[in-house]
């Protein structure tokens, strides 16, 4: 068993930046999809953690019955009427009680295992109705086992931040984190694409993974961390001169990133006068003043499904209409790249929506799940998209196309929602810009029968990386390997790039390749147009660019392609800046 002395371990660098604070260990089993069993010494308080957190999700439930009655016909709001009646249900109750007690485990865990074998039950029911009904038990223990942890962020006090330290954090629970109380993220499971991670960089806080469950499990409210999210490292218990040296580093990046917001009106443009297309990834439209503070210009990609993921009841579309609008008001005019749900993979809903499938990133996702998954949610969003697309220059972008026949279809159904919201006599954009993410080594491959469909292109390396090198982008044990780099992913970049030239489209990059200034360099070599990054990465990968030529980089990229491994295709690059602009370069 690792104890919590002071110690360091070196894991996964997720978003850079250093918090050294308490910690706050979110129960270890809590925040996983499938709770682990996790022993507990004092039976009678996970009883009542369990039963503060049923009575906190019957109140939600009933609110929310409330609120949908006003909205929805009443069936649908009977739906909740449903879910009322589970959670008063005693068989449940006593058996979690039971569970808590006979295996002195984790409330959550009993929450978990108890729903499921009543799920197990339910769902071999030959009546179809009640056979239905088994998905709400899985609802509701899901909204009990969220408020078990929920309810323990809040207890903290608005002063006290701290520093979370958790098995694993999905987009879903990430989403909802209050960036006021927290300092940085700890986590075991996730890699520097994962959905964790760009919500960590999005929210502006250092994360770290790969660290150890047992090192998580060990951590107590008292202990103090130190998370540096440059180097993925973090350190327990440090002594006064460790703590006092990262003050040091910290107070340093700070320096660095006041002198470089201070360049922020400055165009970026190469020493030989290329000027670089450099736009902002934002998951908010409350990210809009920080968009334009970091001097880029547009919104490159704005993932619409974080709309989706915390909601028992997915916007519908006079709330998305608005959101979509309001963005693009704010973006006076500058292009605002609106991806549709890229729901599946790693993004998951809490409850409902999707189905819980074997090899998830491989499944009905993005795209996939658009037109064969939930159709009706794909067809209210582009509805909403087409009314919103009125109010600014908005550009739709479809996720994990892998196919020609899907933009196809998609196209189809545009025209159809089109027809419809002119019989309604509604506003909406008739020549709406439809772009295409290419993030599948089919669709880079694909990408000249794809180009005449659309009208611009968006690669997202971190699931071109995923796919193209078979390595899981969430899993910390194949990060290793996680090498954007790899001389095979820069030839399909080429090869995007070549036929959006010559087919006169846009070709840009929104995976978090562009974010880093060495790679950032290195695509642009390669001829990509547009380089869109997390608004804190844009004030770096413009002092960057304006430290070489295009000209060189031409040369470099030339020679990264022939190159045998990721190392050596950087190789060039990575000697060019640390002689023009060293301080931005952070070995990890
Ligand atoms: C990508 O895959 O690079 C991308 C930008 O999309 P996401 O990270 O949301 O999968
Ligand atoms: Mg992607």
């Amino acid at each position: 068993m690792i104890t919590a002395m002071s110690m360091r371990y070196d894991g996964i660098a997720l978003a850079p930046g250093i918090a050294i604070g308490k910690v706050l260990p979110l129960h270890s089993s809590s925040r996983s999809a499938v709770p682990e069993k996790v022993g507990v010494s004092d039976v009678q308080s996970e009883i009542d953690r369990f039963l503060e957190s049923l009575k906190e999700t019957e109140v939600q439930i009933a609110s929310l019955r409330d609120e949908l009655k006003t909205r929805l016909d009443a069936k649908e709001a009977g739906i909740f009427d449903a879910h009322l009646m589970l959670c008063s249900d005693q068989s449940l109750i006593n058996g979690v009680r039971e569970t808590i007690s006979s295996e002195s485990c984790c409330a959550e865990y009993a929450v978990y295992e108890v729903s499921e074998k009543f799920y197990n039950v339910m769902s071999n029911i030959p009546d179809a109705y009640l056979r239905e009904r088994a998905g709400d038990i899985r609802d509701v223990a899901s909204r009990i086992i969220a408020n078990i942890t929920d309810r323990e962020m809040r207890s903290l006090g608005m002063d006290d931040k701290r520093i979370i330290i958790s098995h694993t954090l999905v987009p879903s629970e990430t989403a909802t984190l209050d960036k006021k109380k927290i300092l940085g993220i700890v986590v075991e499971t996730g890699g520097e694409t994962s959905h964790t991670a760009i919500l960590a960089r999005s929210l502006g806080l250092p994360a770290v993974a790969g660290v150890p469950g047992e090192l998580i499990d060990s951590l107590r409210i008292s202990d103090r961390v130190i998370v540096d999210g440059f180097k993925g490292r973090v350190i327990i218990n440090p002594d006064s001169h460790i703590e006092e040296s990262y003050r040091l580093k910290a107070q340093a990046a700070d320096k660095l990133r006041n002198e470089l917001a201070s360049e922020n009106t400055l165009f970026p443009d190469t020493t030989d006068g290329f000027r670089v297309q450099i736009a902002a990834n934002i998951e908010s439209h409350t990210q809009m003043p920080e968009l334009r503070a970091s001097g880029a210009r547009g919104v490159g990609l704005f993932r619409t499904e974080f709309l989706f993921l915390n909601q028992v009841v997915p916007p519908d579309e006079d709330s998305q209409f608005e959101i979509y609008k309001q963005l693009l008001l704010a973006a006076d005019d500058e292009p605002v790249t609106i991806r549709v749900m890229d729901i599946g993979g790693d993004k998951l809903p809490r409850t409902g929506t999707a189905a819980v499938e074997d090899n998830p990133f491989l499944g009905l996702r993005g795209i996939r799940f658009c037109l064969y998954g939930r159709r009706d949610l794909f067809e209210v969003q582009l509805r909403a998209l087409l009314r919103a697309g009125v109010f600014g220059n908005l550009k739709v972008l479809l996720p994990m196309v892998s196919s020609v026949a899907e933009v196809l279809e998609t196209r189809e159904i545009i025209r159809q929602l089109q027809e419809q919201l002119a019989s309604e006599q509604k506003e909406f954009v008739s020549n709406l810009s439809l772009g295409v993410m290419i993030e599948t080594p089919v669709a880079a491959l694909q990408a000249e029968h794809l180009a005449g469909l659309v009208d611009f292109f968006s690669i997202g390396t971190n699931d071109l990386v995923q796919y193209t090198m078979a390595i899981d982008r969430g899993n910390e044990q194949v990060a290793y390997l996680y090498r954007p780099a790899n001389p095979s992913v820069l030839k399909l970049i080429r090869n995007v790039v070549e036929v959006a030239e010559a087919h006169r489209i846009h070709a840009g990059v929104c995976g978090q390749m562009a974010a880093d200034p060495i790679h950032a360099l290195l695509l642009l070599g390669l001829g990509v147009h547009e380089l869109s990054m997390a608004p804190s990465a844009v004030p770096v990968v413009r002092r960057a660019v304006r430290s070489v030529s295009m000209y060189e980089l031409e040369q470099l990229a030339a020679r990264a392609l022939g190159s045998a491994s990721a190392a050596e295709a950087v190789s060039g690059v990575h000697q060019l800046l640390s002689e023009r602009a060293p301080e931005l370069i952070r070995e990890k």
